[in-house]
């Protein structure tokens, strides 16, 4: 499930893709272009999308580039109803970490970040460690009931921090899930997920897949329409991700096939 903008341009004579650590893969399509076309398309450049996109990652694991935005003080992860304050702690420890604070006096749904807090990046790094071990924590099960459920297999699962995917699938039966699901609501990540599954019957995007997934799920259409906006509930820490539409152009929509 590929996430990516669409931009349509008058001067494009072709179908352009293009990845950037700004705003992961875009595709530039002439004027008038039939976007239903764009799925087989990237399905024929994924392996070129995915060696940009791990260059991509590596190059802003090396600037820090993921790690801009401003820190929070709440956190409110929809998917599992969890509303979370945070509190940044000063001390003599060079490191940061994230997470609640294994006390008797501790209080539910107050997480604190600890050590050189005075480094936004290590903050950021910190939250983004403690979303991927909450993630872990509640999307892996909840992946295996909706397969018990579904009756649809895999092999295994593992939850990453990826820019431009909520979730895949591949040949060797593993779930790839993105962290920040946690941010979206309960309904969208049953979506995604249901859809990951049903890629253990189909591993393309073809009308029966398509088929499968609405019979799974009958609103299948409707919430991947909504998915396409689901980006937004992302606070820039988790990703970085920031609008860098021109001033004039409309922002480009995210888009998931
Ligand atoms: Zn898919």
């Amino acid at each position: 499930m590929e996430t990516y903008l669409i931009r349509e341009s008058a001067r494009a004579k072709h179908v352009r893709l293009h990845v950037s650590a700004e705003e992961g893969l875009v595709v530039t399509v002439p004027r008038g272009f039939d976007r239903s076309e764009i799925p087989t398309i990237l399905a024929a450049k994924r392996s070129w999308i995915e060696r940009s996109e791990r260059r991509i990652e590596e190059e802003r694991a090396a600037v820090g580039l993921n790690t801009e935005g401003a820190l929070p003080e709440r956190i409110d992860l929809r998917a599992i109803d969890e509303d979370w304050t945070v509190e940044y702690c000063p001390t003599s420890s060079p490191w940061v970490a994230a997470g609640p604070l294994l006390l008797p006096e501790s209080r539910p749904g107050h997480l604190e970040v600890r050590g050189g807090v005075g480094d936004p990046r290590a903050c950021g790094a910190a939250l983004r460690r403690w979303v991927f071990r909450k993630g872990h924590a509640h999307l892996v099960p909840w992946l295996g009931g909706l397969s018990e459920e579904t009756g649809l297999g895999f092999g295994r699962t593992v939850v990453r921090n990826p820019r431009t995917r909520w979730g895949s699938y591949s040949r060797k039966e593993t779930v790839s899930l993105n962290q920040n699901l946690l941010f979206l609501p309960t309904h969208l990540v049953r979506y995604v997920l249901l859809h990951e599954l049903c890629h253990s019957v189909h591993l393309e995007h073809s009308a029966q897949f398509w088929s499968l997934l609405r019979d799974k799920e009958p609103r299948a259409d409707a919430l991947r329409d909504e998915l396409r906006l689901a980006w937004r509930y992302l606070p820039d820490w988790t990703t970085g991700r920031q609008d860098r539409a021109p001033a004039g152009e409309p922002a480009p929509l995210p888009w998931t096939g």
